[in-house]
């Protein structure tokens, strides 16, 4: 792949008086042979256009481009950063889209063209929101093949949590159900600029053409929400407002109605998900 033309990232964060704001979560990646590494764990981006949320000064941007995405759209919320970001569109001509705004208001699908994957370094808060709305479109198969997003460590372990572990829960069950989910890189707190307080991890998540398992995607999410809401109790007091004969309906899935939802894997959860519906 070509190499990165541009100035080292703290000479841009320096030209461009980029300081980083703790109201937008801004934590910076200045270093450009991780950022390449990230981009590399989205996998073969060469024919895929990329979606890339808080580009910020571009650390992750540079590297997504460097390792030959066929086309960036990236949109950020603070425009302290366009010039920044109009430089690295400028030494990668007509490989890379800006759209100033707000990630959860903008639709960027006007701007993609399919195969598209999704990667970023979000602050934490926007990061779950929006991990959360593309594990749940309408439709299955969605718009992206993969996503490969930076989270906090204790996040990043709460979607690849396996049942009867502490970090189990509403997460691990809705990016399971349709994705294979794994870390792929943990990063301790100086590989920020300036550092969180926390470690963090980045998560690969593959889109499957198929869910796991036969379940409607509205009930299985109700269900599961309602389950991990209190996730003390005994599943037939957690559900018990979902059916009048919510014990034989657990028993039918395969779960003890006195078993705790932490202890439930996907597997009965969408077998309970489906005599609900019925
Ligand atoms: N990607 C850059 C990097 O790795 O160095 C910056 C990462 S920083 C953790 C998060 C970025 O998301 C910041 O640039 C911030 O301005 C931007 N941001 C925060 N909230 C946003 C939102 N709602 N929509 C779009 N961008 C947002």
């Amino acid at each position: 792949m070509p190499s990165d033309p541009l100035p080292p990232l703290r000479s841009v964060i320096a030209d461009h008086g980029l300081s980083a704001r703790k109201s937008l979560g801004q934590n910076f990646l200045l270093d450009l042979n991780l950022t390449a590494k990230i981009a590399r764990s989205a996998g073969d981006l060469t024919r895929c256009d990329v979606l890339e949320i808080g580009p910020g000064p571009g650390g992750l941007t540079r590297g997504l481009l460097s390792e030959g995405a066929r086309h960036v759209l990236a949109i950020e919320k603070d425009s302290r950063c366009l010039p920044a970001l109009a430089e690295i569109a400028a030494a990668w001509p007509g490989r890379l889209t800006v759209i100033e705004g707000d990630a959860l208001k903008v639709n960027p699908l006007d701007h993609l063209t399919p195969p598209i994957r999704i990667a970023a370094n979000l602050p934490y808060n926007v990061g779950t929101e929006l991990l959360v709305r593309w594990l749940t479109p309408p439709d299955w198969p969605p718009f992206w093949q993969s996503l490969t997003l930076m989270f906090q460590r204790e996040v990043a372990e709460r979607i690849v949590a396996a049942p009867g572990s502490k970090a189990y829960g509403r997460l691990a069950l809705l990016a399971q159900w349709r994705c294979d989910a794994r870390i792929v890189m943990s990063l301790p707190p100086q590989a920020f600029t300036p550092p969180p307080k926390v470690s963090s991890a980045v998560v690969h998540l593959t889109a499957l053409p198929e869910p796991r398992f036969p379940a409607d995607a509205k009930t299985l999410e109700r269900v599961v929400a309602m389950a991990f809401n209190q996730r003390r109790k005994m599943m037939r007091a957690a559900l018990k407002g979902l059916a009048p004969d919510i014990e034989d309906k657990l028993r039918a899935a395969g779960i003890a109605p006195t078993d705790r939802a932490e202890t439930v894997d996907l597997e009965r959860f969408c077998a309970l998900a489906q005599l609900i519906k019925t």
